[in-house]
């Protein structure tokens, strides 16, 4: 058996459906006595929920999270959590929601009580981005790791599936390149096929029957799992190659994620059989590559970088920024491979 080291921060996790009602009694268990309740504008209702929750503990809300956490963002929601007195954070929504938490807790150390609302995953991460003058940078600090998380599959009921299909196919990403990690370990692999499992059967049902509070939950926690594996061992070409796109050309983050997985897959099909095997087993296909392709191609998710606002005239700047720093992956990462990556996304085909 491969070494390794196994490290793992802990974080509560509440998981049910009904499991928002225990807000209040989580916030208490902190310690908190003054809550802020952070969300997008469009779900400020969902915050206005979590706060009627709260009661007496409700502090105030900030409904002003966005994209990619701009530092000013970030600046102007510390600078209310002063004025009022904050002692907590319940950070109700998606990634960016729960993205703004984190980019508080790390100049203040407050505990985030995070509410995920998507698969996308960000909940169980000490990762954090924050963009400043159009940069987006990322790191990892175990103090922006939320110490409560609930997860109710009652809040992902408003999630449309266009939004729901991609943020679960992001958290498959983290679960592939968890399986193929330079510090994998054998708990996190277990958990990557478990992930891969649960989503790959959710997901479609999610998508054809919006309804289903089941199928729901079973995404949700697919996407404990996924996120889980993300925080704990370093992701490879996917993830730096989502990143460089989403950065330079804007694209939007959960479909780039979405269209690139299967080319990246296909990429290092040889250099990772071992993860290829275990994921083709988790997603009930022959290959992996082509079952996540298949899979994004049944929950009707984008399947080409074209479709989601990339530029033909981009692809070869986007191989270069990819391949500029040397970094891990199973296979070693060379120009022309990932151009021709590049170009099979940009196109959406089929991996061969
Ligand atoms: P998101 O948070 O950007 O949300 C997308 C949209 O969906 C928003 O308008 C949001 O208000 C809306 N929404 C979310 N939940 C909803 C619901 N239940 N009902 C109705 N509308 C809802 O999307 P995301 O995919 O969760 O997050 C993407 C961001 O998260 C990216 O910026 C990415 O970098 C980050 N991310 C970070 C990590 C990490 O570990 N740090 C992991 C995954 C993603």
């Amino acid at each position: 058996m491969q070494a390794f080291v196994y490290d793992q921060p802990a974080t509560r996790v509440i998981f049910g459906i009904g499991s928002l009602d225990r807000l209040s009694e989580e916030v208490q268990r902190l310690g908190a006595r003054r809550v802020i309740v952070l969300s997008t504008p469009e779900q400020r209702s969902d915050a206005e929920e979590a706060g009627r929750r709260l009661g007496p503990m409700a502090a105030g809300i900030y409904a002003e999270a966005v994209m990619h956490v701009p530092i000013e963002t970030a600046r102007a929601a510390r600078e209310v959590a002063r004025q009022l007195d904050a002692d907590c954070y319940v950070a109700i929504g998606g990634g960016s929601t729960i993205g703004l938490g984190k980019a508080i807790a790390l100049e203040t150390a407050m505990p985030i009580v995070a509410v995920p609302t998507t698969f996308a995953g960000s909940e169980m991460t000490p990762i954090y981005g924050l963009t400043e003058g159009g940069i987006k940078k990322t790191g990892r600090d175990r103090k922006v790791l939320p110490r409560t998380v609930i997860y109710d599959a009652t809040l992902t009921l408003t999630l449309p599936a266009k939004i729901a299909g991609p943020s679960g196919m992001n958290a498959i990403a983290h679960c592939v390149e968890g399986l193929y990690a330079q510090d994998v370990n054998p708990v996190m692999t277990l958990l990557a096929a478990e992930g891969i499992r649960a989503l790959s059967r959710s997901l479609p049902v999610v998508v054809s029957e919006p309804k289903n509070l089941e199928a729901r939950s079973d995404a949700l926690y697919g996407a404990w799992l996924a996120g889980t594996v993300l925080g704990n061992v370093g992701m490879a070409i996917h993830h730096k190659l989502c990143h460089t796109l989403g950065g330079t050309f804007n694209l939007p983050h959960a479909e780039t994620h979405t269209v690139v997985l299967p080319h990246a897959m296909e990429f290092n099909r040889v250099a990772a059989s071992d993860a290829m095997r275990i994921a083709a087993g988790a997603l009930g296909a022959r290959d992996a590559a082509q079952g996540v392709y298949d899979l994004a191609s049944r929950i009707g998710a984008p399947l080409s970088l074209k479709d989601v606002g990339m530029p033909a005239d981009g692809l070869d700047r986007a191989a270069k920024l990819a391949t500029e720093n040397p970094y891990y992956n199973p296979r070693p990462v060379e120009y022309a491979g990932v151009r021709q990556l590049l170009e099979n996304a940009f196109l959406g085909k089929r991996p061969a």
